[in-house]
Parts: C-alpha cells; sequence; structure tokens
C-alpha cells in the first residue's frame, strides 16, 4: 500500500463538478495485472467531458481522469511486464471508468499495456498522447487508401486541438501540402511552424452546408470535430479522395447526401483509437518512434503539473487550448 497524489472530480451538492488534487492510496486502484507508477499523463478533450461530469465517458464520482499514462512497472502478476519495464497505456477504459493517469499510479489489465518503444522516452510518448495515436492512426488510414505526397492540399481541421495539431506535424514531416483549419488565426505562426502551408479560417468551413456539392478541393483531409464542417469537406473532397474522421468538438451530428459519395467516390474513414487491438495500437507507436519521430515535438506541448489541470481543463473546454499538455506526474 502506498498513498500517492490525484486530481479527482467530484459532483457537489448542488450537482456541478469540481476538481482537486487529493491523497489516495493504491489499495483504493480497482484489481488487476499491473501496478504502474505514472510519470507523465497528457489532457485530452476526453480528459476534460470527463472531469466536468460528463456521463457519457463516466458513469460515476469521484474519479480520477486522465486516458493517457506512462510510467514505471511497480508491481506484475503477468510474466510480461516486470518491475522497472516501461511502459504506456492509452485508451480502453482508462480514466473513463478506471482511475486514470491523472494520479501518481494506476493499476490496469496487461492487456491495455504497451513497453516503451526504443525510440521514444516516456516524455515523449505522453507529448503524443491519444492525440498523437490518434492522428498516426488517421493520417494511417489515409495512406491505405492510397494517399502519397502530392501537390495539392490535405485538410487538417480543429489545427490547433491536440489531435489537429501532431496532424499537421507529422502530414507536413511526411511531405504532404497541408492547409490548417483553425478557430483561433492568432496562432496563425504556431500553426506555420507546425508546418502548415495554408491558414483557413473555420468560418470558410462553416459556410456552404445548404449546397449539395461544392468545388472540389482536398487530396485528402483529416477532421478532428465533426459537425457541418465534416459534412462541408466530404462535398469538397477531390474525385477517389479520403477524410479521416475522429473527433466531434464541433457536434456529433451532420448532415448528409449520397452526391459526393455516387458522383466523386468519395471515402469517409472512420478512426477509432480506444477500442482497436492492442497489436494495433502497437504498430502505430512503433512508426511514431522511428520514421513518424516528430522533430519538432517539443514545439507543440507545455508542461504542466497536476496542480495546474483545472485551469487547463476549462481552456480546454471554452476551446482555448493550442497544441497539447503534457501532465507531469512529480
Ligand atoms: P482539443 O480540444 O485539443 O482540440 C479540438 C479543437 O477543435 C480545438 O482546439 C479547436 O481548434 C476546434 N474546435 C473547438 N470547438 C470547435 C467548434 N465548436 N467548432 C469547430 N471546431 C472547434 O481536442 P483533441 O484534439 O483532444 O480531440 C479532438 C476531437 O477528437 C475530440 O472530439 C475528441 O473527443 C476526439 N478524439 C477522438 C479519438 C478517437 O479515437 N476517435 C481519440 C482522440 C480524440 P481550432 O481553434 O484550431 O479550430
Amino acid at each position: 500500500m502506498a498513498s500517492f497524489k490525484a486530481l479527482q472530480a467530484c459532483e457537489t451538492a448542488n450537482g456541478d463538478f469540481e476538481t482537486r488534487v487529493v491523497a489516495r492510496d493504491t489499495s483504493e486502484l480497482p484489481a488487476g495485472d499491473v501496478l504502474i507508477r505514472v510519470r507523465y499523463s497528457s489532457l485530452n478533450y476526453k480528459d476534460a467531458l470527463s472531469a466536468s461530469g460528463n456521463r457519457g465517458v463516466t458513469r460515476s464520482y469521484p474519479h480520477t481522469p486522465g486516458i493517457d499514462a506512462a510510467g514505471t512497472v511497480v508491481e506484475s502478476s503477468v510474466a510480461d511486464f516486470s518491475e522497472g519495464d516501461e511502459v504506456i497505456v492509452t485508451g480502453y477504459d482508462l480514466g473513463m471508468n478506471t482511475a486514470g493517469g491523472f494520479g501518481q499510479f494506476i493499476r490496469v489489465p496487461a492487456s491495455w499495456i504497451i513497453k516503451r518503444p526504443a525510440g521514444l522516452s516516456l516524455r515523449e510518448a505522453m507529448a503524443f498522447g491519444t492525440a498523437g495515436l490518434t492522428a498516426a492512426l488517421c493520417v494511417d488510414k489515409l495512406e491505405q487508401a492510397g494517399l502519397e505526397p502530392v501537390a495539392a492540399p490535405i485538410l487538417v481541421t480543429g489545427a490547433t486541438g491536440g489531435v489537429g495539431s501532431i496532424a499537421v506535424a507529422l502530414l507536413s514531416r511526411l511531405g504532404y501540402n497541408v492547409h490548417a483549419v483553425t478557430g483561433k488565426v492568432d496562432q496563425a505562426d504556431f500553426l506555420t511552424r507546425l508546418g502548415a502551408k495554408q491558414i483557413v479560417e473555420r468560418s470558410a468551413l462553416q459556410a456552404g452546408s445548404e449546397k449539395p456539392l461544392l468545388k472540389e478541393q482536398w487530396a485528402g483531409a483529416i477532421d478532428t470535430v465533426g459537425g457541418d464542417i465534416l459534412f462541408n469537406v466530404v462535398k469538397s473532397l477531390q474525385r477517389g479522395a479520403s477524410v479521416s474522421c475522429c473527433g466531434l468538438t464541433a457536434g456529433t451530428g451532420f448532415q448528409g447526401n449520397v452526391l459526393p459519395f455516387i458522383l466523386r467516390g468519395v471515402n469517409l474513414l472512420g478512426v477509432d483509437s480506444v477500442e482497436i487491438p492492442l497489436v494495433v495500437k502497437a504498430s502505430m507507436w512503433d512508426k511514431l518512434s522511428v520514421q513518424w519521430k516528430l522533430p519538432n515535438l517539443d514545439d507543440l506541448v507545455q508542461e504542466i503539473s497536476l496542480e495546474e489541470l483545472p485551469a487547463a481543463i476549462a481552456r480546454m473546454l471554452a476551446g482555448k487550448q493550442a497544441g497539447r499538455l503534457l501532465v507531469r506526474l512529480d
């Protein structure tokens, strides 16, 4: 048994939710194969939803969010992991209904754990986190659908967000001509530093949802926001092009008509980074650690402590966060 620090989200008497750093004990963690001392986590949009009482993400409170964790094995009841192994856990139920990476310890099933690839430190792994894994899966799906570096532009929506910023950096690193859609025009320099060749104001992607088709523009796209923006992206893909769809910050619903699909043969590719087989996650981590490693990863990451998380969560929910937040579990 060991006492440790964790961020806890609690429901107040008037039905609001608040987060604070509390002392917990490893004996309170759920049963599981492996106890991990978490060194780094990261803040993702889903964590902000969990921390603010979204029952679609987390059913019962008090709860410690954190869908990402990287750290060192302290105890293991399975042969695959030994004390001292450096490991990464993302997704599955971590931080949803299982106490997550915003605590200094987690206990999880072995089937959720990946050994840290040699080419990434624990800190770098969490600089990517679920956002990086998701961006990598989006790029991978586009390439499996036939995309390769071409002169025509590839669009990334929600570009200053966690998934969006890594998608911009990754596609640029791979030689694509990236156009970045953002609601934060004051972050144009940030996106240009990540490699974006052109900044597109979000309002430009919000217009035209009443039209059945729009001018063919994008050779491919990664959409992290959903809603009318996704609908407009589908309608402005070039013939045979694809969009990877992974997010919902602009809304879960989106309109549709069959014309882009049957007249232009475009593809809408769904991306899930949470429940996919561990072997698929491992193959993406391997890519991110070698051929897709980002030389400018530090440019899109800001490191914060557990105590700084509540303010960061509020910023993220207000749509004001730009880039990734790495959480240090001192
Ligand atoms: P962030 O909050 O970091 O980024 C979201 C970005 O979306 C914002 O930075 C902003 O970028 C843009 N945005 C915010 N509000 C709106 C709005 N109302 N309309 C249009 N754009 C908006 O979130 P993450 O990057 O962590 O996640 C992005 C999405 O992807 C979330 O919906 C998340 O749940 C989902 N996700 C899905 C995964 C999966 O497995 N499918 C895994 C990880 C995330 P800007 O100001 O630049 O436009």
